[in-house]
């Protein structure tokens, strides 16, 4: 198997960096941990808030090395896994503010990106949710309604005819269409924010593991194999990877690996078999759903939300391939676009999903608040990573903001079970959620999770 800078189709065509490693003892006011999108606009609103802050990040791979160089790419404004779920975790008023917020931030992001040249292949395409089975048809209509009910008028309900003219997949039923978001290429959006904070003045050590984090003097240092950086603060932008240095973390999080392939490019023919001109990002409406969308260079990218939970909350290399889920992608495929069947897939990948009991991230603090985290945004990090550094900028430097009354904020989510017990949760749960997708009711089980307002998806 391929390792991973060379098995992601983005990681593989990012251009090469000079890389600098972490060596001997530096001083900093805030360190961070992980060079992802956390870490790097955390680094960027640091130095917005006061430019003056020595701020230094170290990262194990390079920049865009976890999920943020290895995800689909589909960039959404919803906060939460949708409107509904924000309602039952956190009310209509907040729900209805995190929707505001949530279309505020993809704004000024993209504005953003425009203005520092930030070059990541943004197409503003949309999105659609498309519906496979009946009662996903009920869903998605209901969905438009709650969204309009929160204020978000960018949702519109197709019906089969208008989604199949659209994409020419004999499974679809229905479908959400969204105004808002598009697609990207992730590991240039990473990289691309890594050359910014570079710009202003922030020292990002690549290639530099952090194998442990303690307190030193009135603040806290981060070691490697070859340095260290003495901090007044640090703040761990670690995400799947945080128990590994944090271990009590674990207990509201979960490491869940979710897998990709890149096909070959399509050529006119082939597009024009699928049609698919507003190229938007697409996925299904069940709980453990395919993701996909086009390249820029005319490819599609093939993912599964069939994430796997490995035991002991596993996140090592041996996670990175999964054969069987490779092969259940290709027949997923061939079943969504049987005109082409034959098509065939270049690059496959996996990539590790931070999931918590809400769906949402949640924020805190150890070692006497010299250490700071936020971290668990599921399958949707793309945009709300920018909120979360906003977040751990001013909690680092204890500044006011309106964001830090956020439920999500204030509150970790409900926790998940310890040792092998976890193991087994996450296989029951799974195994009735799987039930539920194929058109079976909700057991006694999932129904009693519901009613505590626990959910469980990558
Ligand atoms: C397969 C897949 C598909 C996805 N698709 C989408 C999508 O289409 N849209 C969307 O919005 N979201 C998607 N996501 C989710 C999104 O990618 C994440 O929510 C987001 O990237 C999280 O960013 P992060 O910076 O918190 O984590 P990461 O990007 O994982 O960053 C954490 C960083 O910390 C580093 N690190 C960890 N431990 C150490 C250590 N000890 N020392 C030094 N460095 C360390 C890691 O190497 C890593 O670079 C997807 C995720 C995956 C895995």
């Amino acid at each position: 198997m391929l390792p991973i800078e060379q098995a992601c189709f983005w990681l593989a065509n990012l251009p090469p960096h000079p890389v600098h490693a972490l060596a001997g003892t530096v001083r900093a006011d805030v360190a961070i941990v992980g060079a992802g999108l956390t870490g790097l606009w955390t680094a960027l609103f640091l130095k917005e808030l006061d430019p003056a802050r020595e701020v230094a990040v170290v990262e194990q791979g390079i920049a865009a090395w976890g999920a943020s160089g290895r995800n689909a790419g589909m960039l959404a404004e919803t906060v939460d896994h949708g409107h509904a779920a924000a309602i039952e975790h956190f009310g209509e008023a907040e729900a209805a503010r995190l929707a505001r917020l949530g279309e505020k931030n993809v704004a000024e992001m993209i504005a953003f990106l425009a203005e520092r040249g930030v070059d990541c292949d943004f197409e503003p395409t949309g999105r659609m949710m498309v519906a496979l089975t009946e009662a996903q048809v009920l869903e998605a209509q209901r969905a438009v309604e709650t969204a309009a009910r929160l204020g978000v008028h960018t949702y519109a309900f197709r019906d089969r005819e208008a989604v199949q003219a659209e994409v020419h997949s004999p499974l679809y039923r229905g479908a959400v269409s969204v105004r808002g978001g598009g697609i990207l290429d992730p590991a240039k959006l990473t990289d691309g924010l890594r050359r910014e904070a570079e710009r202003r003045g922030v020292t990002v050590y690549e290639r530099s593991p952090v194998v442990a984090v303690r307190t030193h003097g009135s603040g806290a240092s981060v070691e490697t194999a070859g340095g260290r950086i003495d901090a007044s603060r640090v703040v761990l932008a670690t995400s799947a990877y945080t128990h590994r240095l944090l271990p009590r973390v674990a207990r509201w999080f979960l490491p869940l690996w979710d897998y990709i392939l890149v096909s070959e490019p399509l050529d006119e023919r082939q597009w024009h078999a699928v049609g698919w001109r507003g190229r938007q990002g697409i996925s299904d409406g069940r709980t453990f759903f395919n993701y996909y969308r086009p390249t820029r260079d005319g490819r599609v990218l093939w993912g599964t939300s069939e994430a796997v939970y490995y035991r002991g909350d596993r996140v090592g290399p041996e996670c990175e391939h999964s054969e069987p889920h490779y092969a259940a992608l290709r027949e997923s495929w061939r079943r969504h676009f049987p005109q082409l069947a034959d098509l065939r897939f270049e690059y496959a990948w996996g990539g590790a999903i931070c999931s918590t009991t809400r769906l949402t991230p949640f924020f805190g603090h150890a070692h006497d608040g010299r250490v700071l985290y936020g971290l668990g945004f599921t399958g949707h990090g793309l945009g709300t990573t920018r909120i979360a550094g906003r977040i751990l900028a001013h909690l680092a430097l204890e500044r006011r903001s309106d964001l830090l009354d956020l439920t999500l904020v204030r509150r970790k989510p409900f926790p998940l079970p310890p040792g092998p017990l976890r193991g087994f949760a996450v296989d029951r749960v799974t195994r009735d959620l799987r039930r539920v997708d194929e058109g079976g009711a909700p057991s006694v089980f999932l129904r009693l999770l519901d009613r505590l307002g626990i959910g469980f998806s990558s």
